[in-house]
């Protein structure tokens, strides 16, 4: 793709404005977004960020050349949900040793997962338990510059020590003052905190769990101090973009936020800080109490969402139909309008052929103007209808939409044509029945028949996809 020059603006939940985007070294754009915490199936909810995301990514290489772009999504595999679930699906064998049967299981899950999404892998998927020791050295910095105390095994950040020009700056990301944050958080306050905000950076583990030694004993981190040190350690002290679901806004990345700026003494962690917005589906927030849980491997591979699998570029344009902002209603009709729309592009397969200097300039107008996914589809639909297909196979690679999702529905043509022979035979045979049940096992693959005559009168059998 050529290195165009459009003008990236962002929206920045710490500013609440959409701003012209400038990168701090544009030789090295920086990307950190938080990712899984791998205990369980990732949920379509999940799927949101990591496409969204990735959309980001592949503009961001466009922009400023693949090789110049860093991104950063990390690995939460330390955490009591896993821990619950070790010693749930493991009761026979060691914690430590369950604990990595769940996270490994669940990583490689969650990639097989995002691959079939479309989206490319970022430039580094580090994992919290690899990075125990930059942890402990971030807390020790918070601990020696006073914004943290030991208090009863546990390390707490004190929020009030967090400060600007005299004013206290935690809460400014969420604009929440400290008692609003408390009237929300209803945390149970622990005795051994000198503010009900103050959080944990570190607490101790009992012998059966994980643990790591510590100056403050043997325990293991809190969530937030992570993405924290990890982001340093792959990104620096200060870096361009940090993402997440709107969720994690307070209290994770106003956490994150004040436990970087403290220990590097820096005006920022991110420059701009972008959140999507929540999922939910047939109407309804997504909950296993509410019957409309879904993970995504359930809507690729089977049948429980709308009665078909759905191929991962579908599910990734009807995620992309509305703006990552706004909230999203995950439905069966929105898949199918999405399926409806590609398989309108893919049946001209040629448009694949075009050279990738081609993306339309449409589309990247509308994707730097802070992603504007709908608009960049509605540019690709008109392509689609004026048939300019040289510019469209480029631009939907670029969307990371790279092969025929319906592909699969035609593999194994022989078998077709062995099948509308057999149903040849039993017409001949006057066996309407068997006739019958072939040509509805064929459409229930998605494979419809034609009969017509030919010159001679006899029947000739076509068939094709149905979409
Ligand atoms: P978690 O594993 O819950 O920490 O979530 C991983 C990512 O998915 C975070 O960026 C969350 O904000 C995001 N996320 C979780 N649930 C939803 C949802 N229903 N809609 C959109 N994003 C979500
Ligand atoms: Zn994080």
């Amino acid at each position: 793709m050529a290195s165009g020059k459009a003008t990236l603006k962002l929206y920045n939940t710490l500013t609440r404005a959409k701003g012209e985007f400038t990168p701090l070294d544009p030789a090295n754009v920086r990307m950190y977004v938080c990712g899984p915490t791998v205990y369980d199936f990732a949920h379509i909810g999940n799927a949101r960020p990591v496409i969204v995301f990735d959309v980001l990514f592949r503009l961001l290489r466009h922009l400023y050349g693949a090789e110049h772009v860093t991104y950063v999504r990390n690995i939460t595999d330390v955490d009591d949900k896993i821990n619950a679930r070790a010693a749930r699906d493991y009761p026979d064998l060691p914690l430590n040793e369950a604990i990595r049967k769940v996270t490994e299981t669940t990583n490689a899950q969650f990639q097989a997962d995002v691959k079939a999404l479309g989206c490319l892998e970022p430039t580094v998927q580090p994992r919290a338990t690899e990075h125990i020791a930059e942890m402990i050295a971030m807390i020790t910095t918070l601990v020696d510059k006073g914004h943290a105390y030991p208090a009863d095994g546990h390390v707490l950040f004190d929020v009030k020590s967090f400060r600007s020009n005299g004013e206290v700056e935690y809460g400014k990301l969420s604009r929440r003052s400290l008692d609003e944050m408390l009237a929300g958080a209803r945390v149970e306050v622990a005795p051994y905190k000198r503010d009900p905000m103050d959080f944990v950076l570190w607490k101790p583990s009992t012998p059966e769990e994980p643990g790591w030694d510590s100056p403050w004993g043997r325990g293991r981190p809190g969530w937030h101090i992570e993405c924290s040190a990890m982001s340093e350690k792959h990104l620096g002290e200060v870096f361009d973009i940090h993402g997440g679901g709107i969720d994690l806004a307070f209290p994770h990345h106003e956490n994150e936020l004040a436990q970087s700026r403290c220990a590097h003494d820096t005006a920022m962690m991110a420059q701009v800080w972008m959140h999507n917005g929540f999922l939910q589906v047939e109407g309804r927030k997504m909950a296993k109490s509410e019957g409309n849980f879904v993970t995504i491997s359930d809507l690729l591979n089977t049948d429980k969402f709308g009665g078909r699998k759905w191929p991962g570029e579908v599910l990734r344009l009807a995620m992309l139909m509305t703006h990552y902002r706004e909230p999203i209603d995950f439905s069966v009709a929105r898949l199918e309008e999405a399926r409806n729309l590609l398989s309108g592009f893919w049946s001209h397969p040629e448009f694949m052929e075009g050279n990738d200097e081609a993306v339309e300039c449409s589309v990247l107008d509308a994707l730097s103007d802070d992603l504007n996914t709908p608009r960049a589809i509605a540019a690709l639909h008109q392509l689609y209808k004026v048939g300019d297909f040289r510019s469209l196979g480029p631009t939907l690679r670029a969307l990371g939409f790279a092969k025929d999702p319906f592909a699969a529905d035609v593999a194994d043509v022989q078998a077709v044509d062995a099948a509308i022979a057999a149903r040849l035979a039993a017409l001949n045979a006057k066996d309407f029945a068997t006739a019958d049940r072939i040509r509805a096992e064929l459409l229930e693959q998605g494979i419809q028949l034609k009969d017509a005559k030919n010159e001679a009168g006899e029947r000739v059998t076509t068939w094709e996809v149905k979409r």
